[in-house]
């Protein structure tokens, strides 16, 4: 049984206004509590969310947060956006007001199994194949999460048969209070974010907070061949492992060419490798970790099979973007860490031109010297983090500043020759010249693809 919680008459106070605390404080005020939001940002540049709040019977302060309003509360839900130790916050804990992150609320509410899946990196993949895998079981199936939909939006469509697959952030995980999923997936564990959690060993505190209120009705799943996460096992779940590298006692693993699913002693050959249209070892991983989740949530073999067979990919994830002079163009604009774009790199043979740079995140970019050194022959460096990125790579490959985004793929198309892969893989944010990452792979899209069209001035000459 979940800790229920009565919003009715309760104060509650929602913090941060975009579509998750939207979302919240519309779920709040439906039910009755007694509902205020804020924002820092000014009510212009939230008019229609603030219009829509107001006609909820929301009280608004925007434009800043006033702690005396924190105080007041009896329950104050945080945005994934706003960092957990802001002076507010921190103020409403010490004065015994519960702080918990929209994920905790939506957890109390939503019916029925719920398999939440974090990490470094490949959440989104892998959250969007289990997905996937489940609905083409015919399983009744949501997703969402960190993805797309906010859990809260999901509360209404859920039932005592819904398997909810969520994608689960650090910052979503640091303000958890009962939070307890059925099934935990966690992937990886390597830095990012180190602009926002103080350490890294914070960070990957706050991960494994996915586990810390699993029972031994519940099941965990951890990467085997990660460096970090094996050390975080927790004991309360059942421990499941998966590996690319070796047999586990309990879990999914690599044999030949089968994935393995191993339980109790017996052993069920999941999928072949060749069901996988991914490029790259690293979605074998994600391959692993949603095979074995969709197989402790009930799909069958063949069902996993299937669903991993049609699994096109997600957007700006190695998305195969065109072939132009023989060519290929890659888009991996979602290749925000260091971690993200060695594994970028390595689903390729060699033949690389890669764009890297952007807002730095505190990367440590010397990790991608080897890397480049085997497998590319020109790296374009681009945003605010060009400097740094050509710094630390300098000597490992030929480095050349590109400036902007378009220049780059410009001086890429002029160097490729038959043969090579042009990659969008930054190792940055996208803040710096673009509105988000999505942004940034719609931009490098568009440039790609105006490529393959000839040029006003060619039309002209011809
Ligand atoms: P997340 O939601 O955790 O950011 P995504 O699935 O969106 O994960 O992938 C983010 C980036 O990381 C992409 O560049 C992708 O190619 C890469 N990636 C995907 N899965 C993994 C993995 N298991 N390990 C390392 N990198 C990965």
């Amino acid at each position: 049984m979940k800790p229920g919680i009565k919003l009715e008459g309760k104060r509650v106070l929602v913090v941060g206004l975009a579509r998750t605390g939207v979302a919240s404080a519309l779920f709040c005020a439906a039910r009755g509590a007694r509902v205020t939001a804020t924002d820092e940002k000014p009510e212009a540049e939230l008019a229609a969310a603030a219009a829509n709040l107001r006609a909820a019977g929301v009280e608004l302060e925007l434009g800043g947060h006033s702690q005396e309003t924190f105080l007041r509360q009896e329950l104050i839900i945080q945005s994934p956006g706003v960092p957990a130790e802001m002076a507010c916050f921190v103020a409403a804990r010490a004065a015994g007001v519960p702080v918990w992150s929209e994920v905790e609320l939506a957890w109390r509410f939503l019916r029925g199994r719920l398999i939440a899946i974090t990490g470094s990196n490949g959440k989104t993949t892998t959250t969007a194949l289990v997905g996937h895998i489940l609905q083409s079981a015919g399983l009744p199936t949501l997703v969402g999460g960190n993805i797309g939909t906010p859990l809260i939006s999901l509360v209404e469509f859920s039932s005592d048969a819904t398997l909810t697959v969520a994608e689960m952030s650090s910052f979503q995980l640091e303000t958890i209070a009962a939070f307890r999923p059925e099934i935990g997936v966690w992937l990886n564990l390597t830095p990012d974010h180190l602009d926002r959690h103080a350490s890294f060993q914070l960070y990957g505190q706050a991960k494994a907070r996915l586990f810390e209120n699993q029972t031994e009705h519940d099941a965990a799943i951890l990467n085997a061949d990660d460096a970090e996460t094996p050390r975080y096992a927790p004991t309360g779940p059942r421990v499941h492992w998966f590996s690319r590298q070796r047999r586990v006692a309990r879990g999914a693993f690599l044999r030949e060419d089968a994935i393995v699913f191993r339980a109790n002693g017996s052993e069920t050959v999941l999928l072949r490798r060749e069901d996988i249209g991914l490029r790259g070892e690293h979605n074998v991983e994600n391959v692993l970790a949603a095979a074995a989740a969709a197989f402790l949530a009930g799909a069958s073999p063949s069902a996993i099979a299937e669903g991993v067979r049609t699994f096109a990919g997600v957007e700006h994830r190695l998305e195969f973007v065109a072939e132009i002079g023989g060519a290929s163009y890659y888009n991996d604009s979602k290749a925000t860490n260091v971690d993200a774009t060695l594994k970028a790199i390595d689903a390729f043979p060699g033949n690389l031109l890669i764009i890297l740079g952007g807002k730095d995140k505190g990367g440590d970019f010397t990790a991608l010297r080897e890397a480049l050194h085997r497998r590319a022959r020109l790296a374009l460096v681009i945003g605010k983090a060009a400097e740094k990125i050509s710094e630390q790579i300098a000597g490992a490959v030929p480095v050349e500043a590109a400036g902007t985004l378009e220049r780059a793929v410009r001086l890429a198309h002029e160097q490729a020759r038959p043969g090579d892969v042009v990659l969008l893989a930054p190792a940055c944010a996208s803040f710096d010249q673009f509105e988000n990452y999505e942004h940034r792979g719609r931009v490098f899209k568009q440039i790609v693809r105006s490529l393959t069209k000839p040029s006003v001035s060619k039309e002209k000459a011809s």
